[in-house]
C-alpha cells in the first residue's frame, strides 16, 4: 500500500457521522485544524458553527477526539478552547511521534483511530506511518502560500492517479 493513500476521502469533517465511523470498527479521530476544522488562518468560531456542532454530537457519541496541529502553539491552543477536546500544536507531522503520543492520550489502538486531514504528505503519509486509519478532506479554502502552492500540485497528481481530481 502507499503510504499517500488515504483510506477514505470525503468533502468536509461533518461527513463523518458516528455511523460512517462504526462502520470502519473507528473509536476516535485525530483532527488536522488548519483547511480541515477550520479555514486557514481563521479565528472566527461562528464561521465554523456547524463543525463545532459536528464535534458536540460526535462527544455525545463517545468518539474519542484529538486536535494534531502543526500550527503555532498559540493557535492551537485558541482553537482547543472553542473546540472543548485536548491536542496539540507544533505536533511536526508526519514524524510520528506526535501520533503515538495522541494514542497514548486517547488510549487506543491505531487501527481504531482515524487520521482527519487535507494534506497528503503531512496528515495522510504521518497517519499511514502510524497504522491509522487515514481519511483526507478536500481542503476548505485555497492556500496562496507558495509552498503550499507547489504541495498542492504534487497532490493533486497523487489523487489523480488514486482517482480522486479536485477543482482546487
Ligand atoms: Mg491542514
Amino acid at each position: 500500500m502507499s503510504l499517500l493513500r488515504p483510506r477514505d476521502v470525503i468533502d468536509h469533517v461533518t461527513h463523518l457521522t458516528p455511523e460512517f465511523l462504526a462502520d470502519r470498527g473507528l473509536h476516535g479521530l485525530l483532527l488536522d485544524l488548519d483547511n480541515t476544522l477550520v479555514p486557514y488562518g481563521s479565528y472566527d468560531p461562528v464561521g465554523v458553527a456547524s463543525t463545532l456542532a459536528w464535534v458536540r454530537d460526535l462527544k455525545i457519541a463517545g468518539v474519542g477526539l484529538y486536535l494534531l496541529s502543526n500550527a503555532t502553539g498559540r493557535r492551537a491552543a485558541f482553537w482547543l478552547d472553542k473546540l472543548e477536546f485536548q491536542g496539540v500544536g507544533l505536533a511536526g507531522k508526519p514524524n510520528p511521534r506526535a501520533f503515538r503520543r495522541a494514542l497514548d492520550e486517547l488510549r487506543l489502538p491505531p487501527h481504531q483511530v482515524g487520521m482527519v486531514g487535507d494534506q497528503l504528505f503531512t496528515d495522510v503519509l504521518g497517519g499511514n506511518l502510524s497504522g491509522l486509519h487515514t481519511i483526507l478532506v478536500r481542503p476548505l479554502v485555497t492556500n496562496a502560500l507558495p509552498h503550499t502552492r507547489v504541495a498542492r500540485r504534487l497532490e493533486r497528481a497523487v489523487l489523480k492517479r488514486y482517482g480522486h481530481d479536485w477543482n482546487h
